[in-house]
């Protein structure tokens, strides 16, 4: 009842004539000459577009807000949009959708409520989770994933999500199953859109030194031997800030907590309405060409900056060929004696992977699921079952793993492509799956075992 509501809603969006959709027909109901290679204007491109194309929309905050807003006056009807946060007043003065009487209430779902209202046509689903509560599987449903995030955390897992779609044919081609994503993000007037084709332009992870590491000073020298004015001050907030609680409850001032203490000595950049407003109005363009092919996509990373008047610049990045999330995937060659949970283990010790409590997926099978505690008792049992029997005897296949690592020295979730092959069973390995160093598990206490390069413990 619910579906049949929603399509002849649909409809009714496809033939507002010159009402809603009059820049949009301007766009794609016409040829051009800057168009895409695979342009086919026309009223069944428009029909696809409204009817066919799934988003997902990563995060309802400040951008996530205009992303909804702009995705569906730009023809996409079908969206959906993860996020974990309830909406606190201190959000209201930017993220436009929501209202005093929201706070507390979901974002994703006050987001999607309100868009649904405006834009007659529009069907949004919600999901008020976190991206890696979300099965694997839930990420086929969509052609297209579009972000909104602040955290670069976040941003990884879902790129490695994206990739993880993405397949190489025999002459290292990337081949089928690409999934697209446009990046936004926000700092203060500072801002950037990206396009992120997996195998095709540089992925999240490629570029990830485009983000400054955070800047740590170990303990031992802010408490004992500081030597620049920085760890004086650090030494200050992190060690003395219980004393300015001392302070107020002296002078009877309340409101002093940690993440206050934090904040005003971290010197936080307040979050700016316009500059969301023209990331997002960025990124649902580049949606709009990648999924209809009207104009070329930007190549690839759009950086702005309004800090004084107005500033943007484009850059090509180029991809890292030995990007552990959108390369081929990292081989690692078994004995068919491996058990899974042997398998687990080599996956802790390898010093390019070092993943923590690893579940492990392949072509869509839960081999072992660490959690939820259920689906860990379910599979469970296959721990002393060898992996080359679980994934059915193939000589050689991908296999995903998602746990943690240790990026910058953070704990961070992870899904790594795994390309495993069992010794003595594959034909000739070719020269794609030699690509990037082979890795061979045989012994630790038998080193002339290893292949090369021998990883250090
Ligand atoms: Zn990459």
């Amino acid at each position: 009842m619910a579906a049949e509501a929603a399509t002849t809603s649909i409809d009714e969006g496809l033939n507002e004539d010159g009402g809603r959709w009059k820049d949009l027909d301007k766009l794609i109901l016409r040829p051009g000459t800057i168009v895409g290679d695979n342009f086919e204007p026309g009223p069944e491109l428009k029909e696809n577009l409204m009817k066919m194309v799934r988003v997902l929309v990563v995060g309802a905050g400040g951008l996530g807000c205009e992303l909804l807003k702009d995705l569906a006056l730009s023809g996409f009807l079908n969206l959906e949009v993860i996020d974990m946060d309830t909406i606190d007043v201190s959000n209201l003065n930017r993220q436009f959708l929501f209202r005093f009487g929201d706070v507390g209430k979901p974002k994703a779902e006050v987001a999607a409520k309100c868009v649904m209202e405006r834009i007659s046509g529009v069907n949004i689903v919600p999901h008020f989770c976190r991206i890696e509560d979300k099965d694997i599987s839930f990420f086929d449903n969509f052609h297209i994933i579009v972000l909104g995030l602040d955290s670069i955390e976040a941003r990884s897992y879902i790129n490695a999500v994206a990739c993880s779609y993405l397949e190489y044919d025999s002459d290292g081609n990337p081949s089928d199953g690409i999934k697209p994503m446009v990046d936004g993000g926000t700092e203060g007037f500072k801002g950037h859109a990206r396009v992120i084709i997996p195998g095709l332009t540089p992925c999240f992870e490629c570029n990830i030194w485009l983000f400054p590491p955070q800047v740590k000073f170990p303990l031992c020298t802010l408490a004992e031997t500081p030597r620049t004015a920085a760890h004086c001050i650090e030494y200050a907030h992190l060690i003395k800030w219980g004393e300015a609680l001392k302070r107020a409850e002296l002078f009877g001032i309340s409101g002093v907590t940690y993440s206050l203490t934090q904040g005003v000595v971290k010197n936080i950049v307040p979050a700016i309405a316009s500059t969301n407003a023209i990331v997002s109005a960025a990124c649902a363009l580049e949606a709009l060409k990648i999924m209809t092919d009207c104009s070329k996509t930007m190549s690839n990373y759009l950086m702005y900056n309004g800090t004084e008047g107005i500033h943007s610049k484009m850059t090509a990045f180029d991809r890292d060929k030995d990007c552990l999330v959108c390369g081929p995937g990292i081989l690692i060659e078994l004995d068919i004696s491996v058990t899974l949970s042997k398998f687990i283990d080599l996956l802790g010790e390898h010093p390019k992977l070092l993943l923590s409590k690893p579940s492990i997926t392949h072509r869509g099978n839960n081999l072992y699921m660490q959690a939820p505690p259920v689906l860990e008792e379910m599979t469970r049992s296959n721990l002393n079952l060898l992996l080359f029997d679980l994934i059915g005897k193939i000589p050689k296949d991908i296999i995903h793993a998602t746990g943690t690592t240790s990026i910058n020295g953070k704990r961070t979730s992870c899904l790594r492509k795994l390309r495993v092959i069992f010794k003595g069973t594959a034909e000739d390995v070719t020269d794609m799956d030699t690509m990037g160093a082979v890795y061979r598990f045989v012994d630790k206490d038998n080193p002339e075992f290893w292949g090369y390069p021998v990883p250090k413990f």
